[in-house]
């Protein structure tokens, strides 16, 4: 496995590996490795180059090479799900969506010369006009995680590059294969050598990039800890950070819902990608007497999912990430137990092989619980019993995330109420992961996301590009030389 610089597949100078599992067969795929500043300052260098002529080719010609990745990577859809499912564990279906809305970010920015026109505004006084333009700043980095190993990168780079500015990325150590298979491509669609690079690694890479004197901007996304250092770190080196955290994701059923069809959401949100997604819900706060029905069925429908190999067609939901993943979600479920909460569904049956914890549902959960205020991160539904809508959002706004929460009802004064009064920033009405498309922007608020540029969409060009105001006066009288 090499970095990709300069246009060339490189080795990396690490010595140390890691390796890349298997989750549902714990086979070894592959040993990352681990990246040294010195790689990240080779690839800062090629990409400082080469934004000297990437900047000055036009915006229409910029964008033919992510046409052309465009099609490649639908070309190769089908094994970008396999390599997806392969080293995360979802399953086929799900690594769909996570490519499919990866290919979704690079068709947006192709449209990069409406995303990134300007402003301009004549008389602005007698005889003087005044125009904006955003341009490209130089080198962006983004480091990322290993829940969506396709689809996240995209969430920065094609925006970044479509701008004119060019790109280091490190994906997460545990999941590199999908961004190698990527760059394969990326390396096929032409764009000039240094524009894009990949520098495989853990924290000594973050840390470098961080610091990198030429660096100009850094977008990082994974865990609440992590993105907080990669802020302070990045930004106390001058550098542009939007860093987007970790979660707690609440959905509050009214008793008005369609039950059906809300239970049948709730369990997806929180059960799909066995629960390792940043907008899986977490804990369903149920007012009055929603509570006995969202419970009888979610028991119903949670012992009833095909838990397996993601890569068999039939399985509902595939492994987690690793054992320690299991061990940390198996030990949260026994804090509640001990906190008092009851185990209506206990999901910690062991398989030969491979790291799987079954659905698991948990009633009786209070705010003071641990796994009513830290992110889980596996299958694990919470179920609590509110009295009203206020309760609810009381609970929700007292969280120290706020990512997404959703509201499932029939009443339009209550989504109402809701969407202007919870907190997160990322909403659903009777929708259970409320993840906005490409072109709207992605991101949530309090310790889910540190900065104030959040991710792709228009609201990427205020991150990605500066603006620069021109004020003018021509006399008529002055054309004399
Ligand atoms: P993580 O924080 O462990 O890793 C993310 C990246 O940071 C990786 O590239 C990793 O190499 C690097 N890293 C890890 N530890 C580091 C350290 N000590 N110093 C410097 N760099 C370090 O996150 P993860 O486990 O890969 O991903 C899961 C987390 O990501 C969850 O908390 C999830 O909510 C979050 N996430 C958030 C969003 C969002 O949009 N807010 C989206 C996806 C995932």
């Amino acid at each position: 496995m090499k970095n990709y610089i300069n246009g060339q597949w490189v080795a990396s100078l690490g010595t140390q590996t890691v390796e890349v599992i298997n989750p549902a067969t714990e086979e070894v795929l592959a040993h990352s490795p681990l990246g040294t500043p010195e790689d990240v300052n080779k690839a800062v260098l090629a990409a400082k180059e080469a934004f000297l002529t990437w900047r000055k080719v036009p915006a229409v010609d910029r964008v033919q090479h992510l046409f052309k990745l465009k099609a490649l990577l639908e070309e190769n859809f089908e094994e970008l799900v396999k390599l997806c499912t392969q080293e995360h564990g979802k399953t086929l279906v799900e690594s769909r969506g996570d490519v499919r809305r990866g290919i979704q970010m690079v068709e947006t920015a192709c449209g990069i010369p409406t995303l990134m026109m300007g402003q301009s505004f004549e008389d602005i006084a007698a005889g003087i006009d005044c125009q904006s333009i955003r341009q490209p700043m130089g080198v962006f980095a983004a480091i990322t995680p290993f829940n969506f190993p396709a689809m996240v990168p995209f969430w920065f780079w094609p925006f970044a590059v479509a701008s004119g500015n060019t790109f280091v990325l490190k994906p997460s150590e545990r999941v590199p294969l999908s961004q190698l298979k990527i760059f394969e491509l990326i390396e096929k669609a032409g764009f000039p050598k240094g524009v894009m690079n990949l520098v495989l690694g853990g924290k000594d890479v973050v840390n470098a990039i961080c610091s990198h004197p030429d660096v100009k901007g850094v977008s990082f996304v994974g865990s609440t800890p992590v993105a907080k250092h990669v802020y302070q770190t990045a930004s106390s080196h001058g550098k542009r950070v939007q860093a987007l955290g970790g979660a707690k994701n609440f959905m509050v059923v009214l008793p008005d819902a369609v039950m059906d069809s809300t239970v049948r959401t709730c369990l997806e949100s929180i059960v799909g990608c066995a629960g390792q997604r940043c907008l899986a819900g977490s804990v369903i706060l149920s007012v009055g007497n929603a509570f006995d029905e969202v419970k009888e069925r979610i028991v119903r429908a949670a012992s009833d999912m095909v838990v397996g190999d993601g890569s068999n067609p039939a399985t509902q939901m595939g492994p987690l990430i690793s054992k320690a993943a299991v061990e940390r979600v198996k030990g949260l479920i026994q804090s509640a137990v001990d906190e008092g909460a009851q185990l209506l569904l206990d999901g910690r049956k062991t398989h030969s092989k491979g790291f799987y914890l079954h659905p698991t549902v948990i009633s009786g959960v209070k705010p003071h619980m641990r796994i009513a205020k830290e992110e889980v991160f596996g299958p694990v539904v919470c179920l609590a019993q509110v009295k009203s809508l206020d309760e609810a959002l009381q609970w929700i706004n007292s969280s120290q995330y706020a990512n997404t929460a959703s509201l499932f009802t029939s009443s339009g004064a209550a989504a109402r109420q809701f969407s202007y009064e919870a907190a997160p920033a990322m909403l659903g009405l009777n929708i259970g992961v409320p993840a906005p498309m490409a072109f709207f922007s992605f991101g949530g608020a309090k310790e889910s996301f540190f900065g104030d540029v959040k991710a792709h969409g228009s609201a990427s060009m205020y991150f990605f590009t500066d603006s620069k105001v021109t004020i003018s006066r021509w006399n008529k009288n002055s054309n004399i030389w």
